[in-house]
């Protein structure tokens, strides 16, 4: 292990940390340690520590706020690099270039300070620009690829810019999802506004995720997407017959509705609890581990499930199971 460790920091060319715990790095406080751990500051510290990972057959996993994964309690048994590269750069015609591991708060209030609409609807989502890309995140009648216009990656050795219309993006979906692309960097059009009202936006939205959220818990956010109601699937709606005519508009059923109706807030499995405040955020209370969420996980599932016959999809993403 001594020899692959030198052999990444010397290819690397910084030093690479070992057994570091996760737990403190992740918005759940949740998870076991890294065999290898490193934060990149910029990217090329990111390319070059995915490179070499893959080089010496290491699995690499980038991490950005890590708000949106499960870590096991057993870790990772490779490198995870924390992306912290930051760069944000205004351009013409109203486009802004946000390095994937730009904390998405801070592209939301740079852009807000100079006067660029958009991206208000992400205030108050903790992660990354990556993150965020990768899973479509999206609140508040927004979502990442509205303003997007393309997205640096490198995929296998290669580094290119892949256009919108090439990165599949759907409902908490992209094809970054489904293949080992890097993100390294997003490029979005946004539309000179009013800076007033933006920020009023902006604090309008912080409110109202404080009055919803059990933000005074440690969790990863919404654990399952909500689920859609398409024109393919209208026999969802036999199997849910009390739905809220609400929902037909917003074309989805909440995942946090079909949790409360199964009277499941408050259900406590070790330090892990399916919030009082939002049925569709599991905090960790005291001391959770990745077992205790993973089992409330599995008896939503189940209780879902047997009751409406849908099967409920995680929205957060496991790593190390
Ligand atoms: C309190 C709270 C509220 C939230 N509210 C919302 C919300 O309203 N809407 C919403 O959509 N989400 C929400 N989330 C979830 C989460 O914040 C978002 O999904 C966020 O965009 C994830 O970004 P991240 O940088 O933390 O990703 P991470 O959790 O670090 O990573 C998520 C996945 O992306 C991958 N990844 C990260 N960076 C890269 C990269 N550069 N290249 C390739 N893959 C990468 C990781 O390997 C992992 O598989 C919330 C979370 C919390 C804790």
């Amino acid at each position: 292990m001594i020899k692959q460790l030198e052999q990444l920091e010397m290819l690397i060319g910084k030093p690479v940390q070992i057994d570091v715990s996760l737990a403190k790095y992740t918005t759940f406080k949740i998870g076991g340690p890294a065999k290898y751990f490193f934060i990149a500051q910029d990217n090329e510290d990111l390319v070059r520590a995915m490179t070499f990972a893959k080089k010496l057959k290491i699995p690499g996993c980038v991490l950005g706020g890590a708000s949106n994964v499960l870590i096991s309690d057993q870790g990772f048994a490779g490198l995870i690099i924390i992306n912290q590269a930051k760069d944000i750069v205004l351009k013409k015609d109203n486009r802004v270039v946000a390095d994937a591991g730009v904390n998405l708060m801070t592209l939301v209030n740079k852009t807000a300070e100079d006067g660029l609409i958009g991206l208000e609807w992400a205030a108050g989502i903790p992660g990354t620009v990556g993150g965020a890309v990768r899973g479509n995140a999206g609140a508040y009648g927004g979502q990442m690829s509205d303003n997007l216009i393309g997205v640096e990656v490198m995929r296998g050795s290669k580094q290119f810019i892949l256009d919108k219309k090439n990165c599949g993006f759907g409902y908490r979906d992209s094809v970054f999802k489904h293949n080992n692309d890097l993100i390294i960097s997003a490029e979005f059009q946004l539309q000179k506004g009013d800076k007033a009202q933006i920020q009023a936006r902006i604090k309008e939205i912080l409110a109202q995720r404080q009055a919803k959220q059990p933000l005074e818990y440690p969790s990863a956010g919404s654990v399952f997407t909500n689920v859609l109601i398409g024109s393919h699937n209208q026999d969802l709606l036999k199997k849910v017959p009390n739905l809220p005519k609400e929902y037909l508009e917003y074309e989805k059923i909440p995942a946090a509705w079909l949790i409360e109706q199964l009277d499941l807030k408050g259900k406590t499995i070790g330090g892990a609890q399916i919030s009082n405040k939002h049925a569709n955020f599991i905090v960790n209370i005291k001391d959770a581990s990745a077992n205790d969420v993973i089992q409330l996980i599995s008896l939503v599932k189940m209780k879902v499930r047997d009751t409406y016959g849908i099967e409920l999809m995680e929205e957060i993403e496991y790593i190390g199971f």
